[in-house]
């Protein structure tokens, strides 16, 4: 037993937590498939870093498509992708059809129920394995996420920096300890459950708290304290060019490469600002990717301000058309920009079209600025977190060099 936990607290607490977890729990989606673990799976790589409330819908319109790991196999990432534009962090989707096709090849479509089998997928780290070994297959696995440490670290009043690596291997100790002989999967839900509806991070219940009786933070007053904040990293600046072409009810839209931020997914052409570059050199370079037959403006119509979790990217909004009496097809085979002469593919696009191959939740802002700008294919207003800014002066000058 670790130390800081007293010897009876792993038979007492798994008692009341139990019974409190089988009277509290949510009705979540994934928990009417627990012994399902292709659903854990999805579900668990859907809450990493990513909250309940915003993956309920994602998860209901993902297992609809994909009902089996087969289906997700057999599937193309072009596929995939649509079904995840919106949930973030992308590389998670790419994890997840690369383990859902090594189900397949190597384990004969059954998702495999040992921790250790389970930490060899793609994207599946110990916690997911954990927490799918533990829910669909019973097995007598510990889990260690945000919620969980948490609760441990008061229950034990553990002051201590909760990301040090010595913290964390005492927890996930603590954690294997505490299991009980049966109803693991349930056990660690209802730890991560109270974490997120109980004993939260600023303000947690303790009057509501099954666990009350046994909390050392509780009765020493330090609930609140414990575990410390994290001081967050400073946000780098970023800034990129965009270009918003329209033709008609069409937006020229581009895919990203396969790698790297927002990989596979479609929108705006843009263009990085170096730093201490001038907005129109950056302006230049974009112009010159474009394909031939539009026009640009020379100044930006606008900003939009997107906070990523370690950048704070500023879009520099180019509006344009294209241009009248060109008559090339969709994509334009004339064009540069043609995917068959190694330049990334362009595609004339509603947005509502480009949101069906996938766009992320900035270009998702992007759209909106247009929205409000004068190309006017909508009138939604900006997604919390995007800062809009026309710029002063809307300029109607068109450059096409
Ligand atoms: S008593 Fe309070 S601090 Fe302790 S586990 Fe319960 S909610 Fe958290």
């Amino acid at each position: 037993m670790p130390e800081g936990m007293p010897r009876s607290l792993r038979l007492d607490i798994a008692r009341p937590l139990l019974r409190w977890y089988d009277r509290n729990r949510r009705d979540l989606p994934w928990r009417r498939r627990e012994h399902d673990a292709y659903a854990q799976l999805v579900a668990e790589v859907m809450l990493q870093q990513t909250q309940v409330a915003t993956v309920v819908p994602f998860y209901e319109r993902f297992l609809k498509r994909f009902p089996t790991v087969s289906a997700l196999a057999a599937a193309s990432m072009d596929e995939v992708l649509p079904f995840w534009a919106g949930l973030g962090y992308y590389s998670r989707a790419r994890n997840l059809h690369a383990a859902a096709r090594k189900i397949v090849e190597i384990h004969g479509g059954r998702v495999p129920d040992t921790v250790a089998a389970l930490m060899r997928l793609p994207g599946v780290g110990r916690y997911t394995a954990g927490a799918i070994a533990s829910i669909a297959y019973g097995v007598r696995a510990p889990v260690l996420d945000g919620n969980v440490g948490r609760v441990l670290m008061r229950l034990t009043a553990m002051e201590a920096d909760p990301r040090s690596p010595a913290t964390r291997a005492h927890l996930w100790r603590l954690a294997e300890a505490i299991l009980p002989a049966k109803r693991c999967g349930d056990f660690n839900q209802a730890l991560m459950e109270l974490g997120a509806t109980v004993c939260g991070p600023q303000t947690p219940a303790c009057l509501q708290c099954p666990l009350k009786t046994y909390c050392l933070a509780c009765r020493k007053g330090r609930a609140g304290q414990i575990p410390p904040p994290a001081k967050r990293p400073r946000a780098l600046p970023a800034a990129v060019v965009v270009a918003l072409l329209r033709w008609g009810e069409r937006l020229l839209f581009v895919q990203r490469p396969a790698k790297g931020l927002w990989a596979g997914l479609w929108e705006l052409p843009a263009e990085p600002v170096e730093t201490g570059e001038p907005l129109a050199t950056a302006r230049r370079r974009l112009r010159a990717r474009l394909p031939v037959g539009v026009r640009l403006a020379a100044r930006p119509a606008g900003t939009v301000v997107r906070h990523l979790t370690h950048r704070e990217i500023t879009f520099h909004i180019y509006v344009g058309t294209r241009l009248r009496g060109q008559d090339h097809n969709e994509p334009d085979p004339s064009s540069p920009a043609n995917p068959s002469q190694g330049q990334p593919p362009f595609r004339w696009l509603t947005p509502d079209q480009a949101r069906s191959l996938g766009i992320s939740r900035a270009c998702e802002a992007l759209l909106r600025f247009q929205g409000g700008e004068g190309l006017r294919l909508n009138r939604r207003k900006p997604l919390p977190g995007a800062a809009v800014t026309p710029a002063d002066r809307p300029t109607a000058e068109m450059n096409d060099s």
